[in-house]
């Protein structure tokens, strides 16, 4: 299943990144400021990052799982922790190939995620490092959920929790300890790769709190108030933030249904 770049993923990622550039820039369009513009360029250099991205990971391989097409992938990584879309089988890159992921294999940094509901409790005597047997355990908490994370004598615990689009994930390094806790409570299995946090659903709230806010920019250059670009500026880059939230979660999702190939 040899690797080939994908035209449409790369024009879908450009047209994404001209969006999050727009709303980079609009309020130091609507209420040019020294704030305005400090929070401009650092929007715009979050999106230069995602440019670079999208030729990194512009490259697709039909699944050696299922034959369906795997998007994101990468010629210069090994791509570990990738996910297929459609059979949920992990799979890598290997010699410009992709290959399903032996079951045994530990990444690097921790590629394999389990999407909590609520407190899994104690979790497989798995290292969540390399997929030995567990000897011992280490706290881990993050936005109430708190675990003990299995490992062995010989590894420190490559795991981490973090929460993203609403949900708990745990992630480990070992796709041993993944799959067996996913197994035994029933949980999905996620990857990591560089379309992998997509959001369950468009963000609406996100994009009428940002318009809102902007809205508010413009009420208050109105009025009769010291600094009141300053604090138009202020209002209307919030609203950038959120509405950033916004056209990157919809764009996610909207990625899912027009680039398939
Ligand atoms: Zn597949
Ligand atoms: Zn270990």
């Amino acid at each position: 299943m040899s690797l080939r770049r994908s035209t449409t993923s790369l024009t879908y990622d450009l047209a994404w990144a001209s969006a999050r550039l727009g709303v980079a820039f609009l309020p130091a369009i609507l209420f040019p400021s020294w704030i305005t513009w400090t929070l401009t360029v650092l929007l715009v250099l979050g999106v230069v990052f995602l440019i670079v991205a999208a030729f990194a990971y512009a490259y697709v391989a039909a699944c050696p799982g299922c034959g369906g097409t795997v998007q994101g992938l990468s010629l210069k990584i090994d791509c570990v922790g990738h996910q297929c879309d459609h059979c949920k089988r992990f799979v890598e890159v290997d010699g410009g190939r992709l290959v399903l992921t032996p079951p045994d294999r530990a990444s690097d940094v921790p590629s394999f995620g389990v999407l909590l509901r609520g407190s899994p409790g104690e979790l497989p005597a798995i290292c969540c490092t390399c997929g030995a047997p567990s000897t011992r355990t280490r706290a881990l908490a993050v936005a109430g959920v708190s675990l003990d994370i299995p490992h062995c004598d010989s590894h420190d615990p490559s795991a981490r929790l973090r929460k993203t689009a609403g949900r708990v994930r745990l992630e480990a390094a070992s796709l041993r300890f993944a799959q067996a806790l996913g197994e035994r409570d029933g949980l999905d299995i996620v990857g990591s790769g560089p379309y992998s946090d997509a959001p369950a659903r468009v963000p609406w709230i996100s994009a009428l709190a940002g318009i809102a806010l902007t809205g508010l920019g413009f009420v208050i250059v109105r009025q009769e108030l010291p600094s009141k670009q300053l604090l138009a500026g202020v209002a209307a880059g919030a609203g950038a933030f959120v509405l950033m939230h916004f056209v990157v979660g919809a764009g996610f999702l909207v990625r899912r249904r027009l680039v398939r190939d």
